[in-house]
């Protein structure tokens, strides 16, 4: 990914503070905003139609499920027997076809109005677990992915141990996860010390769960868990520890403003409590959460209780920041009989939640990075709708331009890369024959 050294654009309507204005003018020294101005022409700059965004945050990625989408809805089945489905591609992915894949799955987020990605990545060694010549290998593989699909990464790469937990305790790993091991959390740590920041990546942590990882330690930075998807995982935890994970975390010091708990779909009142009050961010995956029947978690709740909320495309059966960010209020609706549970300025503080991924962006402001998403007004989908509620009516569709580092990734709803979608299907063709 490269930045522009200079950039005007003038946007028809931008995002500034919680609403839209008119007729501002964005520039940009190497990527980096360096003026705002409102109520200026036009001139020479480069036109952004419609509403521009600051650009969204992906919180919460595994980029191989892209491979998944539409192919696991034939006989019905479970969270399980889809993680046996995804269990059976993952087998198949070496850092040459996961490179080839990823690019794509980050083309397709860019062309949604994504511009950084929280990749949760436990892919990381050979099948039978066997070590890459270089141990980070998939990683790189993913960071050079992001790289050439013009968008940002926080590479959250995962501690994973065990192969679940019941009430007896932590279970051996099975032959599909022992890819995910690096031995021990020592091991673990050792290799994530060997890769490195770049300009346009971040290198975070994630434990997998309390599923995966039997003893938990606090960990410096930016770190990720997923957290009470589903009640199996509070059951065995209440049977083995005698408390929820979230209860678990708390008892480890694990809870704290840099940390980020993925789904809390079945947490209670005590565990919002706790996971509100240290500032743990929420990152809701709702289109996921429906797709694998997890249920709807209290996302206002956690809000209230002071947890700040990300979006994540997750297992990606959608990749739409936009219907991302309606779904959490769709699913409070449905959960609570209520309207507007999550006005639209908090719908798109929640879509640019760039504190989660440790990036000082998701603003349009001097010093912010020149990020930005033009979302047309003027479509069949967006016609007729308020400017300041555009995120409860737009799709993706309506992405027309996508702006990172001062530089044009999507011009025209198309990415510089070309048809996303046609090369997409011959990599997951590929994949599965
Ligand atoms: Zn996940």
């Amino acid at each position: 990914m490269s930045t522009s050294p200079v950039s005007t654009f003038w946007c028809e309507r931008a995002w500034l503070n919680g609403r839209t204005l008119p007729n501002v003018q964005v520039r940009s020294v190497d990527g980096v905003i360096t003026s705002v101005l409102s109520d200026v022409p036009p001139g020479d700059a480069q036109r952004l139609a419609g509403v521009v965004f600051p650009g969204f945050a992906n919180v919460h990625s595994h980029a191989f499920h892209r491979a998944l989408r539409g192919r696991t809805h034939a006989d019905g089945g479970t969270f399980w027997t889809w993680r046996d489905a995804m269990y059976r591609l993952s087998a198949r992915l070496d850092p040459d076809s996961y490179y080839r894949l990823a690019r794509l799955v980050y083309a397709e987020m860019v062309l949604a109005g994504f511009t950084c990605v929280g990749e949760f990545h436990y892919l990381h060694h050979a099948p039978g677990g066997t070590r890459y010549a270089d141990p980070n290998a998939m990683g790189t593989a993913l960071i050079e992915a992001a790289r050439d699909a013009g968008i940002r990464i926080t590479l959250l790469d995962t501690c994973y141990l065990a192969g679940g937990l019941d009430s007896t305790g932590y279970l051996p790993l099975s032959e599909p996860q022992l890819r995910f091991s690096d031995g021990d959390f020592d091991g673990w740590l050792t290799r994530v010390a060997d890769l490195s920041d770049q300009p346009h990546a971040r290198i975070g942590k994630a434990l997998h769960s309390v599923r995966a990882v039997p003893e938990l330690w606090a960990v410096p930075g930016i770190v990720h868990i997923h957290l009470s998807e589903q009640p199996a995982e509070n059951e065995a935890c209440q049977a083995f520890h005698g408390c929820s994970p979230t209860e678990l975390l708390a008892r480890n010091g694990l809870l704290g403003p840099s940390v980020t708990a993925v789904h809390a779909t079945h947490v209670s009142e005590v565990d919002i409590r706790l996971l509100g009050s240290a500032g743990v961010t929420a990152c809701f995956c709702p289109t996921t959460e429906a797709d694998l029947a997890d249920g709807i978690g209290p996302a206002r709740e956690l809000a209230d209780a002071g947890s700040p909320i990300a979006l994540g495309t997750d297992q990606h059966a959608v990749v739409d920041a936009l219907v991302e960010a309606r779904a959490l209020e769709h699913g409070e609706r449905l959960r609570t009989g209520s309207r507007g549970r999550f006005t639209p300025t908090e719908l798109v503080d929640c879509l640019t939640r760039h504190s989660a991924l440790g990036w000082d962006a998701g603003r349009i402001a001097v010093g912010a990075p020149a990020d930005l998403v033009a979302v047309r007004t003027d479509s069949p989908r967006t016609a007729g709708s308020l400017p300041d509620q555009l995120v409860l009516s737009a799709t993706a569709s309506d992405v027309d331009t996508v702006v990172v580092g001062g530089r044009v990734v999507v011009r025209d709803g198309r990415h510089e890369m070309g048809s996303v979608g046609a090369a997409l299907s011959d990599v997951i063709e590929e994949l599965w024959r």
